[in-house]
């Protein structure tokens, strides 16, 4: 039990076979209260309630401020106390750079990277205001070799943007007790790829990494739980890949 007495925000973690969905449970196994924080509100609450009781999941576009602050008031009210957050919620297209339109430009970026910012300053004064907090921060192996196996150029520059957003969060964080992380995944089994990966794609992906298989959602929940759990207390700053060696560097 890494979180007994802990209480975690995970943003992006209503989707079924998604990172946040399988991060919820496993945090939830570990003794954490979690709150499920997704634009899909129905989604939300069914994730939620499957953990079990005192979880709560509620509605959040981490892309508007607004939302962020409701949402972070919402928990504090229920919970009290945040001791982790997970800023996972993301969004990609396959798309090329010449196609990328300035919605989709927009659409990409503010989910990606600047949900970050938004969910990150809803926790931040109260994180600061006890002295302790954990914020791990989802980028990609797409922001580390230049994208090249789904999401097109604005996925990859809005993740590389998470790296220094994140970066900057923990040299500023770190004199308030607060560690800011991120984890960069090779491709994982979720939905975000619609149904746009073909069998043949994913085998001549596999081709190229060194563990043979593609990612599954817990081999980066369990990234997940070591940065929110005291195991990684003396690790901020840090970018853990999560790539089955797709990329070794
Ligand atoms: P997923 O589609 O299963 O989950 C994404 C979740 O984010 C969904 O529940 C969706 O409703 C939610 N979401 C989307 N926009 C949102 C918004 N504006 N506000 C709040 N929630 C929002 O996908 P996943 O593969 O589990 O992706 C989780 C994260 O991991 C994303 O940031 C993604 O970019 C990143 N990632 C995924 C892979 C991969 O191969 N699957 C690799 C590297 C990084």
């Amino acid at each position: 039990m890494l979180l007994r007495d802990k209480t975690a925000v995970i943003s992006g973690a209503a989707s079924e076979r998604g990172i946040g969905r399988a991060t919820a449970r496993l945090f939830a196994e570990h003794g954490a209260r979690v709150a499920i924080l997704d634009l899909d509100a129905d989604g939300a609450a069914r994730a939620a309630a499957e953990l079990g009781p005192g979880h709560l999941g509620l509605r959040c576009d981490v892309a508007d401020a607004a939302s962020c602050r409701h949402a972070a008031e919402q928990v504090l009210t229920a919970f009290g106390k945040v001791d982790v957050l997970v800023n996972n919620a993301g969004v990609t297209q396959p798309l090329k750079v010449m196609d990328v339109r300035p919605e989709d430009w927009e659409f990409v970026v503010d989910v990606n990277m600047t949900g970050v910012l938004y969910l990150s300053q809803a926790f931040i004064p109260h994180m600061r205001s006890r002295k302790q907090g954990s914020i791990a921060c989802m980028s990609s192996v797409s922001a580390q070799r230049g994208g090249g196996i789904f999401g097109g150029p604005h996925y990859s520059a809005a993740k590389a943007g998470v790296l220094g957003l994140a970066k900057a969060m923990a040299r500023e964080l770190g004199p308030d007790g607060i560690r800011v992380n991120s984890v960069t995944p090779g491709l994982i089994q979720t939905d975000i790829t619609g149904d746009k990966l073909t069998p043949e794609m994913k085998a001549e992906i596999v081709k190229g990494i060194p563990l043979s298989r593609l990612g599954e959602a817990r081999d980066v929940a369990n990234i997940y739980l070591f940065l929110a759990s005291d195991l990684s207390a003396y690790v901020t700053g840090a970018v853990i890949d999560v790539n089955g060696g797709m990329l070794i560097h």
